[in-house]
């Protein structure tokens, strides 16, 4: 868990800009366990996926303090396909980074290339992504998976009619890191790519999967096992994170300035019921909000928290509340008092 930065002010909410706003990279070593993924003359994708994770994740830890590492896996386990994805949305994670190693029939095509989700271009014909989506294959409980069958066409169909709201950012990051391979590697580019991986699909934030390399070539694989080769990959990969957090981080505190509060600066505590939690400002009429109308927000942890209006008296937010339960079943009350967010609990302690 990652501290509560909160903060909410009355007057205005300029001093948000001040915040840093955290930050949540989940990073995925693709494979694990019983799945080696591809197998090189001298080393497995698992393994060399791994080690790049980890020194990544070291490497953010060490340089980001505003930034959260969560990884889906740290040591060689087997880890299904839709478990990344689960444990990415449920760490409510900013960015997702899979790390995987390419591998080829010949042994000539080399370099690095980045993921995101989308068409293939055509003739491309799902290459890397069958290959990619084809663990689920080994798993057992392929009911999870809605009848999804990575080798059959059919099963893509789906994929397609999708739009997905992150392509933006992911695209903006997988550019970040093929950038910084160029600059920080000698090694062949071979720029971003669309196609349809099942767990960029599964995760509900921007997301993209980085092949590092082609195991299935001598030279790549050499590099790929060097100390050396896996700190310039960590290091590209680094500092495009970092890149794509200042922009993230521009784009956040240039919103709040905008932004107006209903909350007073009164001597008793306040009360809202907070309904839902976006990870985008929302136009004022979005199905999230189910037709109700004069919903506020403040800013917690990376969210847009969307509350009724204030209340001062308990007994009318637990109206309000129940009220907005039959639409909002997981709705709750919260507090403010003096510009801050406090428990329900001490509200009540205070207005005694
Ligand atoms: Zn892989």
């Amino acid at each position: 868990m990652r501290l509560n930065k909160f903060v909410f002010t009355t007057l205005t909410l300029l001093c948000f800009s001040a915040l840093a706003n955290a930050f949540t990279v989940i990073i995925d070593p693709g494979h694990g366990g019983s799945d080696p993924g591809a197998i090189g003359c001298k080393s497995k994708e698992k393994d060399l996926n791994l080690k790049v994770a980890l020194l990544l994740g070291e490497k953010i830890e060490a340089e980001c303090p505003d930034i959260t590492v969560i990884y889906t896996r740290k040591s060689d386990q087997t880890l299904a396909l839709k478990d990344r994805p689960r444990i990415a949305n449920k760490n409510n994670g900013d960015f997702f980074i899979s790390i995987h190693t390419n591998s080829a029939q010949s042994s000539k095509p080399c370099g690095t290339e980045t993921f995101i989700l989308g068409m293939a271009k055509e003739g491309a014909n799902l290459e890397v992504a069958k290959r990619e989506n084809s663990v689920i294959l080994l798993e057992d409980d392929k009911e999870s998976y809605q009848g999804f069958d990575p080798n059959k066409p059919e099963s893509y169909i789906l994929f397609e009619f999708l739009l997905d709201q992150y392509n933006e950012q992911s695209l903006l990051m997988a550019d970040l890191i093929q950038q910084q391979f160029a600059k920080k590697t000698d090694r062949e580019n071979r720029s971003v790519r669309q196609d349809l991986f099942w767990v960029l699909h599964q995760t509900k934030m921007p997301s993209v999967l980085v092949e590092i390399g082609f195991i299935s070539n001598s030279s790549d694989e050499n590099y790929l096992i060097s100390k050396k080769g896996q700190n310039e990959i960590a290091s590209a990969i680094l500092e495009a994170i970092k890149q794509y957090k200042y922009e993230y981080d521009k784009k956040n505190n240039g919103k709040y300035q905008s932004l107006k509060t209903e909350v007073s600066d009164k001597d008793n505590p306040t009360y809202r019921v907070q309904l839902f939690a976006a990870k985008e400002e929302l136009p004022c009429n979005h199905p999230s909000m189910k037709g109700e109308k004069n919903l506020t927000f403040f800013k917690e942890n990376g969210y847009f928290k969307y509350t009724s209006q204030p209340v001062d008296d308990y007994e009318d937010a637990k109206k309000l509340h129940s009220a907005l339960k039959e639409k909002f079943s997981d709705c709750f009350i919260i507090a403010f008092y003096k510009g801050e967010k406090i428990s329900v609990k001490k509200a009540l302690s205070i207005k005694k």
